[in-house]
Formats: C-alpha cells, sequence, structure tokens
C-alpha cells in the first residue's frame, strides 16, 4: 500500500535527503492521498498534464511543485508561475530567459542544472566542461537560485556505473558550491543516496506503475 511504500523510503532517507514524488502519470487522487500522509513536493515533467492538477490542488498550500522535464522556451512562462523548483536547466539561453521571466513575474524559482556526465543522445543536459566555462555567468542571473545539479544515468547503465556517475555528479556540485543533487529514480536510488543525493525523484517505486492512459495529456481531472 501507497502508506507502507511511503514509509518504507522514507526510513531509509537520513537527515537533509528529501524525497520528491514523480506524480507524472499519476491521477490527483493518488497525490492526495499522499499529501495526506505528509508529502509535500511532487515532480512533474508535461506542463499540459501538469497544469490541471495543480489547479485542482491548489488550496493545498503546503504542496510544493518541481518541474523535471525538458522544459521548452514556449513554456517557461507556465513553469515560472506555477513552479518552485525547475530540475531540468540545460543551457544559458534556457537559463536567461527564464530569469528574464521570472523577473516580469516576480519569482525566484529554485534550479538545478541538468548535467550530462554520459553520452546521451536522447536527453538534454550541460556536459560538465561547459558548464564549468558557463558557470559565472548562470551566476550572475538575479531571478533565479541556482540550488543544485541534475542528473539522469543513460538507460541501460549497469548499477556500478550508476553509483560512479552520482558520484562525479556530487564531486562536480561540491565544486561549484551546490548543496543539492537531484539523482535516483525508481531503479538506482539506493545508489543516488550512496552517492549524495539531497532529492530523490521517485514514481512508480512509491504510486505503482504509470498508466498508459495518462500518458496523452488527457485530462487528469476527469478521471476523479
Ligand atoms: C519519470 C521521471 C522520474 C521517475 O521515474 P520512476 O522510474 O518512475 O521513479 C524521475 N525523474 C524524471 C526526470 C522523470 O521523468
Amino acid at each position: 500500500m501507497l502508506v507502507d511504500r511511503l514509509r518504507n523510503i522514507s526510513n531509509c532517507l537520513p537527515a537533509g535527503v528529501q524525497l520528491l514524488a514523480v506524480s507524472k502519470g499519476q491521477p490527483v487522487s493518488s497525490i492526495r492521498a499522499l499529501a495526506d500522509l505528509g508529502q509535500c513536493h511532487f515532480g512533474e515533467s508535461r506542463i499540459q498534464e501538469a497544469l490541471p492538477k495543480i489547479n485542482t490542488l491548489k488550496s493545498r498550500k503546503r504542496l510544493r511543485w518541481h518541474f523535471i522535464g525538458r522544459l521548452q522556451s514556449n513554456k517557461v512562462r507556465s513553469v515560472v508561475r506555477s513552479f518552485e523548483f525547475i530540475h531540468s536547466v540545460d543551457s544559458l539561453v534556457l537559463a536567461e530567459r527564464i530569469n528574464r521571466i521570472s523577473g516580469e513575474e516576480n519569482r525566484l524559482p529554485k534550479a538545478m542544472v541538468q548535467v550530462k556526465f554520459r553520452e546521451d543522445p536522447t536527453k538534454g543536459g550541460y556536459l560538465p566542461e561547459q558548464l564549468l566555462d558557463e558557470w559565472a555567468r548562470l551566476l550572475e542571473l538575479p531571478h533565479l537560485k541556482l540550488v543544485g545539479l541534475m542528473t539522469m544515468p543513460p538507460i541501460g547503465l549497469g548499477m556500478e556505473e550508476r553509483g560512479i556517475l552520482f558520484k562525479e555528479c556530487r564531486v562536480l556540485a561540491d565544486k561549484l558550491n551546490l548543496q543539492d543533487c537531484s539523482m535516483g529514480m525508481s531503479s538506482d536510488w539506493k545508489e543516488a543516496l550512496q552517492a549524495g543525493a539531497t532529492w530523490l525523484r521517485l514514481g512508480s517505486t512509491l504510486f505503482g506503475d504509470r498508466s498508459k492512459y495518462f500518458n496523452n495529456h488527457t485530462d487528469i481531472t476527469k478521471s476523479n
């Protein structure tokens, strides 16, 4: 049951490590159930799916929304208005756009820079050297609070290799004086935890399988 899964995961988390419940593909009823158990942080990766859910739950003032998907430039304003955290800042151009729009909207999103530590054509992200080159310019953006790095290993990478990759992310975050590392999903969160993650992004191991039905930008709120 949800309550047992939440308790089992929470019991493994040391101080300073937080659970981000990835609610993409999950109905509002499941988010409510977790919120009733005290979970505050929820992650969504598709804006069309997220906005109706956030709107439905807006009376729950304790909820904190994290955007974890690839962020298209025409969606930045919606994300800045509705999300407190953005885990997927993957270029200077995107960071500058978020900064400009956050200024206009009078917001200060907490941002994590997505970094790619291995070749992976299926994912966005900074290469570590590129991030170091542009770091000073990112730091100059006043309407974006840089709090950490986010990473996702390539699909198919072995568990031991994942542990090594996560450690590289921790080392880079420390070098940049960033507290947070958003890393670890359902299959590899123990390796991420071991390597120094501060945000574990867990979907299926927490909620159960995502429904295919929800993968179509269907209006989730109607299912309740
Ligand atoms: C879907 C998703 C997750 C959660 O995946 P699970 O394997 O279900 O835990 C985490 N991070 C990102 C960026 C995602 O898109």
